[in-house]
């Protein structure tokens, strides 16, 4: 490990549970830290919620059993019991969604307007610690192949927008699974993977989205670790895609064979866009943009703030097309246009906390911890 670097690494190397193991005795401290805090946020609840996470897991440990016995080993190295680190990866439950309801909600699309509410208005009463991390996430990405950039090559930028507390708990994890490919990845508590990208050239950057329709089945945060997991864009598009899941996130998929898909998800539903159809340059923030998936949004009242962000990225994706390279990415993660709702975001309760520059085609991964306009990019590699 190099302290000079923002970010401090996690070397790990083994099967499944042994490098899960490293991580949690590694990453112990703030696994602990992040353990404490979430548990104190939801309080009495805690246990209906563990309860309400055993068919996640149990979708989990059928179509994803790596990544669990992966967390089995961070739970024991970190001293955590297993159940309590499963339900922190469990976003669905957590954040906004499915709050007890074990059944997919009825589509919007068949005018369906009122939400399922299964137990009622009490879901709403949430603490407020509850209520700030539900609100706290977000994320700006440009993504550009050619004939959009100027060298030919697969570049992305990523500026990651969360709570600032959560900036002592990031890590850049090394993924050294037997048999799989090497994953360099951007990490909260050493596990939970925010962005990375593999030996095999296969990058995952991308956004939180707020979908109506999430359900049981495969945390969305967890079908992360698989995609990354994969050597080819195909089969990585097919994990994002996984039928089981949970939710989805806007997850940005690149290939060093410079092809980049965004799939723009739920649980149900997914519109895709690819570089090649857009010029070589593809956008995204927080928000559903695909006309097809305008009904599963969730958060309509509050898409302005990550319109903001999203304009800029476009601004930058039709101006820079054919000149896209590591000065313009720098550029657009440090962009103050539209404060405070910029891309490089200094106020309210979500703050840029690491930003990312990815030359794919070299296998290069710049990172700033905080906001990228007051640091320098430190490089990591493989
Ligand atoms: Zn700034």
């Amino acid at each position: 490990m190099n302290n000079s670097f923002p970010l401090r690494i996690i070397e790990t190397r083994g099967t499944h549970y042994e490098v899960g193991h490293q991580i949690g005795v590694a990453a112990r401290d703030s696994l602990c830290a992040m353990h404490a805090e979430t548990r104190a946020d939801y309080g009495e609840r805690w246990n209906s919620l563990l309860r309400a996470s055993a068919p996640f897991l149990a979708a989990t440990q059928k179509h994803l059993p790596n990544v669990v016995e992966e967390l089995r080993g961070s739970a024991d190295g970190a001293g955590i019991p297993f159940d309590d680190l499963f339900l922190m990866s469990v976003e669905e439950l957590l954040y906004e969604e499915v709050r007890g309801g074990t059944s997919p909600r009825p589509s919007p699309s068949k005018g369906e307007g009122e939400r399922e509410r299964s137990k009622g208005e009490g879901d709403r009463e949430r603490s407020k610690g509850e209520g700030e991390r539900e609100r706290s996430k977000g994320c700006s990405d440009l993504a550009a192949a050619v004939p959009a950039t100027r060298d030919g090559h697969v570049w992305l930028a990523h500026n990651n927008d969360l709570g600032a507390s959560s900036m002592p708990h990031l890590f850049v994890t090394r993924f050294c699974v037997n048999g799989e490919p090497e994953i360099l990845a951007v990490t909260v508590g050493g596990l939970f993977i925010s962005i990375g990208m593999n030996n095999a050239g296969i990058c995952l950057t991308g956004n939180q989205l707020n979908a109506n329709d999430s359900r049981v089945g495969v945390p969305r945060l967890l079908i992360v670790r698989d995609i990354l997991a994969q050597t080819n864009l195909e089969n990585a598009l097919a994990s994002a895609l996984l039928p089981e899941r949970a939710s989805s996130y806007n997850n940005i998929i690149s290939s060093r064979d410079e092809r980049i898909v965004n799939a723009e998800g739920s649980a149900t539903a997914v519109a895709l866009s690819w570089s090649f159809e857009h010029g070589g340059a593809l956008a995204h923030t927080n928000h559903y943009l695909d006309e097809n998936m305008l009904p599963f949004e969730a958060d309509a009242q509050n898409i302005a703030m990550s319109a903001s962000r999203c304009a800029r990225a476009f601004d930058y994706a039709r101006k820079y097309r054919g000149q896209i390279d590591f000065d313009v990415c720098a550029r657009f993660v440090r962009d103050h246009v539209y404060a405070p709702w910029s891309v490089c975001k200094h106020a309210g309760q979500s703050v840029t906390v690491f930003s990312a520059l990815i030359d794919l085609t070299e296998q290069k991964m710049w990172l700033t911890r905080g906001n990228p306009c007051q640091s320098d990019f430190a490089l990591y590699t493989f």
